[in-house]
């Protein structure tokens, strides 16, 4: 029961942070999904990862616009010191085509990094596939 509070409290840093979205599915290689090279590292502060279901999702990962499926945010705290990234589980992930959860958190802890939401210099994946 003690998963309720943390939820409780999670959900109001979301609400007081900013999330960033996951528009499109990384498995094209064509699509700029990596952070550029200046976010594109581990990051320093105290991360936390969190996985979960669709509604998890939609309760902690604010969408830009209704009807807009959301699979995963990065939630920067305590100005970037810390960092929570909420991603699907498999499942999720999978139905939207996404095949790589190591990918995806990539792309988050570029936004832990600092990678604003807007994905500016983003780089393809393609560059980075065997
Ligand atoms: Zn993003």
């Amino acid at each position: 029961m003690k998963m309720i509070p943390i939820l409780a409290a999670m959900m109001l840093l979301a609400s007081q942070a900013h999330g960033q979205s996951l528009a499109y599915a990384p498995n094209r290689g064509n699509v700029k999904f990596l952070p550029p090279a200046e976010y594109d590292h581990k990051y320093e502060g105290r991360l936390q990862v969190i996985r979960g279901s669709a509604s998890l999702i939609a309760h902690l990962c604010p969408a830009p616009s209704p009807g807009y499926r959301m699979t995963c945010c990065a939630i920067r705290m305590a100005e970037g010191r810390e960092c929570l990234v909420v991603l699907a589980d498999d499942d999720l992930l999978l139905r939207v085509g996404v095949y790589d959860s190591k990918i995806v958190l990539r792309h988050e802890i570029g936004h832990c990094n600092g990678w604003p939401s807007h994905h500016p210099d983003g780089r393809p994946l393609a560059n980075f596939l065997d």
